[in-house]
């Protein structure tokens, strides 16, 4: 059976030379990168090596960036590291209402300990808007938190503006770039972002590692306590051989971001036209233009986002819920309800997410499938046998 992988904004295949590149740090460069013997030394300029790869590709400075476990660690050490350092200052967090839980379920965390937040709306097409911002800012905001890209609908946020008004205001400004990085351009002092965060596994590297960017001057507690590691800002041994990996991703990136953004966003145009011509009752989520280049979420009405992933999967495609509805949770997506989206339709959400080895041939299999299934669905939906037999 042919299987066409869409699910890249969930995680994306480990790139051969990344994979390569990491491989001689498992056992034969084994080092722990804080010993002084040439077996640390060997791990240690590695790290040092792929720390410097990062930093350019963002145009940051080495020393701002700190290596983490993960895009949900990032964005953990941000808010709280944040809020740590500057609680004498106040206790204001101005963040939106459509970030991922790595945020959003920190935000909270933090309202329990007593700060105060505030979750700015979006339009329809999901944009934070700059205004409401400002209108937000009050003297005890310490920190605005906005994501680059949203990992579900794909919109692209504003975030240069924002960042000219957290700055005149002396307020520290954090993004979220988890989808962003090594799809995008993105350079932190375009963006006026002090903090930013991101992960390996987004951009064809491996699960496990991220970075903190944080711009020299702000003030940053650690949220886990240890060893020395990382100027003291994220303890714990290096994971060196995904750090390495980070290193090369990134470097892949640079060498062809251009060239995967023109390829992808065809691809996922020709996508969203025709699919929207084969099914009736189906609308794109998100912006039209200002969105990542390879994602494409669709509401189809009268089914159901599961029924569809499931069906599409026996057919070899892997796609997800638009909806983060889960085992546990029959609610549909908060960012889709955001934006205004009717219950009934986020529930037949479906974003499909293009990656470097999408092909036409791909695409021209799912138009092939999804319709199909869409029909034999909705014949078993009294909803749309009611509503538009
Ligand atoms: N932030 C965004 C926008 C994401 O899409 C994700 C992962 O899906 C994360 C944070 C969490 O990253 P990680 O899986 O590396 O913890």
């Amino acid at each position: 059976m042919r299987r066409v992988y869409l699910d890249n904004a969930a995680t994306t295949a480990v790139d051969g030379d990344v994979l390569a590149a990491m491989l001689p740090y498992f056992a034969n460069y084994f080092g722990n990168a804080a010993s002084l013997h040439s077996f640390g030394q060997d791990a240690r300029q590695a790290v040092e090596e792929a720390r410097q790869q990062i930093a350019s590709f963002i145009g940051a400075r080495a020393e701002e960036i700190i290596f983490t476990g993960g895009g949900t660690e990032s964005d953990n050490l941000a808010l709280r590291g944040v809020a740590s350092a500057l609680r004498t200052r106040g206790n204001h967090i101005i963040t939106s209402s459509i970030e991922h839980h790595a945020v959003s379920e920190t935000c909270a965390f933090l309202e329990r300990e007593g700060y105060r937040v505030t979750y700015l709306p979006v339009d329809q097409y999901g944009l934070v808007d700059p205004a409401a911002i400002k209108g937000a800012i009050c003297n005890e905001t310490i920190i605005i938190s906005i994501m680059h890209a949203n990992n579900e609908v794909g919109t692209i946020q504003p975030l240069a503006e924002i960042g000219l008004i957290a700055r005149e205001r002396g307020i520290c400004f954090h993004t979220d770039a988890v989808q962003t990085l090594g799809h995008i351009p993105l350079k932190v002092n375009d963006l006026n972002v002090d903090l930013l965060s991101a992960s390996a596994h987004k951009l064809y590297g491996p699960k496990g590692v991220g970075i903190l960017y944080v711009r020299k001057g702000t003030r940053i507690d650690p949220i886990m306590h240890g060893g020395e590691q990382e100027r003291k800002k994220r303890p714990s041994t290096h994971n060196v051989p995904c750090i390495v990996g980070f290193g090369r991703a990134v470097q892949l990136a640079s060498e062809r971001m251009a060239y995967d953004i023109e390829v992808v966003t065809g691809l996922r145009n020709r996508f969203i036209k025709e699919i929207t011509e084969k099914i009736d009752n189906c609308r794109l989520n998100g912006h039209p233009s200002q969105r990542l280049p390879n994602n494409a979420n669709i509401s189809i009405e009268y089914v159901e986002g599961e029924s569809l992933v499931l069906s599409l999967d026996m057919e070899g495609i892997a796609c997800s819920t638009g909806s983060a509805c889960s085992s546990t949770s029959l609610e549909p997506s908060h960012v889709l309800l955001a934006i205004g989206c009717p219950r009934e339709l986020a529930h037949g959400s479906l974003r499909f997410s293009l990656g470097r080895q999408t092909t036409a041939a791909d695409i021209d299999y799912v138009l092939d499938i999804l319709p199909a299934i869409v029909t034999r669905l909705r014949r078993m939906s009294p909803l749309y046998k009611k509503e538009l037999r």
